[in-house]
């Protein structure tokens, strides 16, 4: 290669990129020492975390932990609105002209009985919004969310000279039953705060506590909820289980839909569950219909409409086979659509994790759970990144999330945590780690 393409093309290009690698990394060691410098004393944080853990609330009646967050904010200075869409909670922080990034975490714990053995493990019984008595207890680790949260939070009031923008803090209800995200957007949430350009939000889970995952692309699965009502016959006179009946027929449908599912397109695309069956009236001597509730899975929008259709299609077909005298009836809802980080949102924050955690970044492998965190953009496009820090720290006895056994470690997870979102938050805005 002659001389002069060296010091024409090569030795420019070599300079250039030294240079922006330099600045890269500038940049993300400027973050760690703004996360350094304004991390709140974790105290206060340790023990909103016992005391929420101490005293859940079910999914659509948080208003005390609700109440508990929302004056947290209000200390920080933060403009609050409460009581949107049931107990939602929101913070509004402006700080200048630039994006709104909006972060999240949950506010409802699960209908358990908690076994963990903790000084500070719920023993509470509460009325759910049905009027029934139930245990309750945060096993799915919405308390820990909430303190790494509310600790970011505090991290970038205290740091905003380094960045420029509004941060919209959300509280959201009701994650786990009925989709507490969609219920905030139809309440008028949009009227209330900026259409964000970035949302972001994480879950403890059983990692290794100090470490945190994330992909681009979809990192949870999408659910729908199918209600199905199967009729059967009735014949006066004569025992219903010589007619037509729902309940033979409903279970026959239930134990073959699974396998039916699953042939056709494979269990890593697609899984079908029974979560609910109710036939008969007592006292009635015979049944007219069995309702059942399926719970169905799925990774790609393509398919998740496929199945829905061979679902339906496959019940009609076995009533008609077994001479149901109506056909049957379906009430779909979306329980939680998919949940798929845009590569744009996941990309400031993988390298900003990258040097701060280093070999504590972790790959997220796809999850076969689900989420309503995507039903916060309503109709907008609004690029997101859900990412997974971790909470477990030893290997035996790991309990997952659901479990009354679950505790997330308290240290360093709640740190990390905290940690994980305002670094998160700070590389969304596009924070150079320099006073604006
Ligand atoms: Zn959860």
């Amino acid at each position: 290669m002659p001389r002069s393409v060296w010091s024409a093309v090569v030795y420019p290009a070599l300079i250039f990129t030294v240079a922006l690698l330099a600045m890269r990394n500038g940049i993300n060691s400027s973050l760690a020492s703004i996360i350094d410098r304004y991390r709140p004393d974790l105290t206060s944080y340790e023990k909103f975390y016992r005391n929420t853990h101490q005293d859940p609330e079910l999914s659509g009646v948080e208003a005390n932990t609700a109440a508990v967050v929302a004056s947290h904010l209000e200390g920080l200075g933060l403009v609050v609105h409460s009581n949107i869409g049931g107990h939602g909670v929101v913070g509004l922080l402006e700080n200048g002209l630039g994006r709104t990034v909006l972060i999240r975490a949950e506010l409802d714990a699960l209908p358990r009985h908690e076994q963990t053995n903790l000084s500070y493990a719920s023993t509470k019984i509460m009325t759910d919004r049905y009027g029934n008595e139930r245990p309750v207890m945060h096993a799915c680790g919405h308390d820990m969310n909430m303190a790494a949260l509310l600790g970011a939070t505090a991290l970038l009031h205290g740091a905003r000279e380094h960045w420029i923008g509004t941060l919209v803090v959300v509280f959201q209800p009701d994650e786990e039953e009925k989709g507490g995200a969609e219920a905030m957007v139809e309440d008028g949430l949009y009227s209330m705060i900026p259409v964000p350009n970035i949302m972001l939000a994480q879950h403890v889970t059983p990692l290794n506590s100090g470490s945190v995952a994330i992909a681009s692309g979809p990192v949870l699965m999408a659910a729908d909820a199918v209600d199905v009502r199967v009729f059967g016959e009735p014949c006066p006179g004569i025992n219903p289980q010589l007619c037509q009946d729902p309940i033979a027929i409903a279970m026959r449908i239930v134990q073959s839909i699974q396998d039916l599912v699953k042939k056709e397109f494979g269990e890593e695309e697609a899984t079908v569950a029974c979560w609910g069956f109710h036939a008969g009236i007592p006292g009635a001597d015979f049944v007219f219909y069995a309702d059942f509730l399926l719970d169905i899975k799925t990774v790609k929008p393509k398919v998740r409409d496929e199945v829905l259709v061979f679902v339906k299609k496959s019940i009609e077909a076995q009533c008609k086979e077994m001479d149901c005298p109506k056909d049957p009836l379906f009430t779909s809802k979306v329980r939680a659509p998919l949940t798929t980080n845009a590569e744009s949102a996941v990309k400031p924050i993988r390298e900003a994790f990258s040097s701060y955690f280093a070999s504590n970044l972790l790959p997220m492998e796809l999850q076969r759970v689900t989420e309503d965190f995507s039903a916060l953009q309503g109709s907008f496009k609004i690029p997101y990144a859900y990412w997974n820090f971790g909470g477990t720290s030893s290997d035996e006895d790991i309990a997952y999330n659901h479990s009354p056994f679950y505790a997330p470690a308290l240290d360093p997870t709640l740190k990390s945590g905290i940690d994980a979102m305002a670094l998160a938050t700070l590389a969304s805005f596009g924070s150079e780690g320099h006073a604006p």
